[in-house]
C-alpha cells in the first residue's frame, strides 16, 4: 500500500481550493506516513503575463506559504511528517530561472518538483491550445519542453507529470502512448536516470485516457532502461483527492517490479517499501 502522497496545493496557490490546515488534516485521516505541499511558483505565467479567465495569477506569498508549513511542520510532527515543497514551471527565460534560484536559497524548500505546464507561449492544460495543432505536433513540442526542462539550472528533486498536455486534450483519442513517441521518451527517460531525478506518477489524468500520467507503458519502459526512483502524486487541489488512486498505482507499479517509492527531503530520499 502507498501511504505517500507528496505534490499537492493549498489555498496559497492561485488554483488551490482547501485550506492547508484543512489538507494536512485530511493527509493524517488517511494514515498517510509522509504528505508533501507543494506550492504553485508560477514565474513562468508570471513573465508571460498569461491570464486565466482573463484573470492575472497572482505569484505566491512565498514568506507566508514557508512560514505557515513550517509551524504545521512542528505541531503535526508526532502525528506525519509533513514536507515543505514547491512546484517550479518550466521556463527557458534566464531571468525566470534567476527567480526559482533565489526563491529556493531563500525559502529552502524540502523539495522541488520541476514541472512543463507551458509549451509554446500557452498553457497544455487548456483545450484551447490545440486548436489547430494535430496531436503529434502538440505532444512533440510539450515533449521536447519536458526534454528541455531536465537541464534546468535550479536543483530540483521530482519530474512531475509527463503526459500534462494530454489532460484536457481535445483529440478522439488524447491518451500519450510510448510507441507514438518512443525517441524523445527514451531521452527524456535516460536523462532523468543519468541525472537522478526521481520520475512522478500523477494521478490527476483527467480526460486523457488514462488512470495516471505517465501511463504503464512508459513506466515499462523507465524501468527496463533502469529507473528506480518513483514518487506518487495525487496533485489534489482540495482535500477530496488525496491519495486518490493510491492503490491501483500501487498494483499497476508493483507489476512493473517496482518495490519502493522515493522521498525527497532536504537532498536526501528515504526509500519507502510498499
Ligand atoms: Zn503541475
Ligand atoms: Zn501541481
Amino acid at each position: 500500500m502507498i501511504n505517500t502522497d507528496i505534490h499537492t496545493h493549498t489555498t496559497y496557490s492561485a488554483d488551490g481550493k482547501g485550506r492547508i490546515e484543512d489538507m494536512v488534516e485530511r493527509a493524517i485521516s488517511l494514515g498517510l506516513s509522509h504528505y508533501g505541499i507543494s506550492e504553485h511558483f508560477d514565474y513562468d505565467y508570471d513573465r508571460l503575463k498569461l491570464k486565466i479567465d482573463d484573470a492575472p495569477v497572482p505569484p505566491i506569498n512565498a514568506r507566508a506559504y514557508f512560514l505557515h508549513i513550517r509551524a504545521l511542520q512542528k505541531r503535526h510532527r508526532k502525528k506525519i511528517c509533513l514536507l515543505a515543497g514547491a512546484e517550479f514551471g518550466f521556463d527557458h527565460d534566464s531571468r525566470t530561472q534567476e527567480r526559482y534560484i533565489r526563491a529556493q536559497k531563500k525559502f529552502k524548500p524540502d523539495f522541488v518538483i520541476n514541472s512543463v505546464h507551458i509549451c509554446l507561449g500557452a498553457d497544455c492544460y487548456f483545450p484551447r491550445f490545440f486548436a489547430g495543432k494535430s496531436k503529434a505536433f502538440a505532444y512533440n513540442a510539450y515533449l521536447y519542453r519536458v526534454l528541455e526542462s531536465l537541464d534546468a539550472p535550479y536543483p530540483y528533486d521530482i519530474v512531475a507529470h509527463i503526459g500534462y498536455c494530454s489532460r484536457n486534450a481535445t483529440y478522439p483519442d488524447p491518451k500519450l502512448r510510448y510507441s507514438d513517441f518512443s525517441d524523445v521518451l527514451d531521452e527524456i527517460l535516460r536523462r532523468i536516470i543519468a541525472k537522478d531525478k526521481i520520475l512522478e506518477v500523477n494521478t490527476s489524468s483527467k480526460t486523457a485516457g488514462s488512470d495516471f500520467l505517465p501511463d504503464t507503458d512508459i513506466l515499462y519502459r523507465y524501468y527496463e532502461l533502469g529507473g528506480r526512483k518513483i514518487a506518487y502524486a495525487s496533485d489534489a487541489h482540495d482535500t477530496d483527492r488525496i491519495g486518490e488512486k493510491r492503490q491501483i498505482v500501487a498494483d499497476a507499479l508493483k507489476k512493473i517490479g517496482f518495490d519502493h517509492l522515493t522521498i525527497p527531503c532536504q537532498g536526501r530520499c528515504l526509500l519507502l517499501p510498499f
